[in-house]
């Protein structure tokens, strides 16, 4: 579902770059002059970004676009002729695509790894043949033939489709399938920390840019338009690391106590304690124990949620329910309660099902007097009470 609002906000993102792109001047000198500024720049932003965060994959297409930006613009490229213009650009729109699902497909392990040295070779081999079919006849000549080639099984109309653009049918074909398979990763890689919406747009705005390779403007004010959404996922990526907890994927320490110095105003706070979560380690090992961790996290994040889930740190996690009574509150903590306490959790080996159970402390800040952290407390020995009370139960402060 998020994924779906994600991948609906970056479309409309484009489709305004789109609408932008002919009332802009792009034949400007100030126009042209800042994005030759700042391509460089976002270029080394997010590339100095992706390095530092191990994402060899978004790092490689980076370089592959700085490597294009230098041979493009830079005094001692490509000469400006515009075949070979032409004939980079007709080769890039076959070779962007695959190297864009190349590196969004493959495990991001590092370039000292197979994958990196693999993905190296790939980078280098695209490289090699972006600038070969430019300059050499040898390589250009076969991939021409290939690009030009029509195939007789498909309805005209689906060539003149994609004659709008300037694109030839193969390109077109290798461009759907590209943007296909980006669609498909990002719906299909769940659990993986990188920020896939973006993908399929990246390649869009990469195309746009590149089938009209001879107009300077254009294909600057397009790598642009890529560049800042590649940036978006870095951003994104290194909030996801200061604030999200890469075990249980609900909110931090770090973000509990921003928020904690935040919070004014009505609201409940409980702690979440799994109960005899050490000997549930020690019977099942640690690996078991933290997929019920992850388990228990979700039980609680689950929608509808009157608030927010933070880890608080071990098996405790905090919850933060504002402009709650505390009859509501309760009745909320009673119902995440009852849901751990109903949802067995089922090991993977030999379909055993284990009870999990949590004690849950809360208390409320009717007293306005008191600040966010005192009430945590509350709520802590709240939680201790609750163990003391035989654990699977929810207790509150008495206000
Ligand atoms: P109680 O019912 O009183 O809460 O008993 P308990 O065993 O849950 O309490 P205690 O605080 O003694 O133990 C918490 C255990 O949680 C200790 C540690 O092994 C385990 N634990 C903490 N963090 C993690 C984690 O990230 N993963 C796993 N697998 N276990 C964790
Ligand atoms: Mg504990
Ligand atoms: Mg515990």
């Amino acid at each position: 579902m998020k994924r779906l609002v994600y991948a609906l906000f970056f479309g409309l993102i484009l489709a305004g770059l789109v609408y932008l792109e002919p009332t802009l001047d792009l034949d400007s000198e100030v126009l042209l002059l800042t994005l030759l500024f700042t391509t460089p720049l976002v270029l080394v932003l997010a590339g100095v970004m992706s390095a530092r965060y191990g994402r060899t994959g978004v790092s490689s297409i980076l370089v592959f676009v700085g490597f294009l930006y230098a041979l493009y613009l830079l005094p001692g490229g490509v000469p400006r002729d515009r075949e070979i213009m032409e004939r980079i650009s007709d080769a890039l729109l076959l070779i962007l695509p695959v190297l864009m699902v190349f590196f969004t497909l493959v495990p991001d392990r590092g370039y000292g790894s197979f994958w990196g040295v693999v993905g190296l070779f790939v980078l280098g081999s695209g490289s090699l043949l972006m600038i070969g079919s430019g300059v050499l006849p040898a390589v250009w000549t076969p991939l021409g033939v290939f690009t030009r080639w029509s195939p007789s099984f498909l309805p005209s109309e689906i060539g003149d489709f994609f004659l709008q653009w300037d694109i030839t049918v193969v390109q077109g074909m290798v461009l759907v399938a590209g943007f296909l398979a980006l669609v498909g990763i990002t719906l299909v890689r769940r659990r993986d920390s990188r920020w896939m919406a973006p993908w399929p747009y990246i390649l869009l705005a990469f195309v746009f840019g590149i089938s009209r390779m001879d107009h300077t403007g254009v294909l600057l004010y397009w790598v642009n338009g890529g560049l800042l959404f590649i940036l978006a996922i870095l951003i994104h990526e290194g909030w996801m690391d200061a604030f999200i907890d890469s075990l249980t994927g609900v909110l931090n320490r770090r973000a509990l106590d921003q928020r904690l110095d935040r919070l004014r105003g009505k609201y409940i706070l409980a702690m979440v304690d799994v109960d005899h979560f050490k000997a549930f380690n020690d019977t099942y090992g640690h690996e078991v124990g933290d997929q019920a961790l992850r388990m228990v996290a979700g039980k609680i994040a689950a929608k509808p949620l009157p608030g927010k889930v933070y880890r608080y740190g071990g098996e405790e996690f905090t919850l933060i329910l504002p402009r709650l009574s505390g009859d509501q509150g309760k009745d909320v903590l009673e119902l995440i309660r009852k849901r751990i306490a109903r949802a067995t959790f089922t090991l993977r080996k030999g379909k055993k099902k284990v009870p999990i159970t949590v004690s849950i402390g809360a208390s409320s800040n009717t007293n306005r007097g008191k600040s966010p952290r005192v009430i945590l407390k509350e709520a802590d020995n709240a939680l201790y009470k609750a163990k003391q009370q035989g654990r699977n139960r929810v207790v509150f402060t008495k206000t």
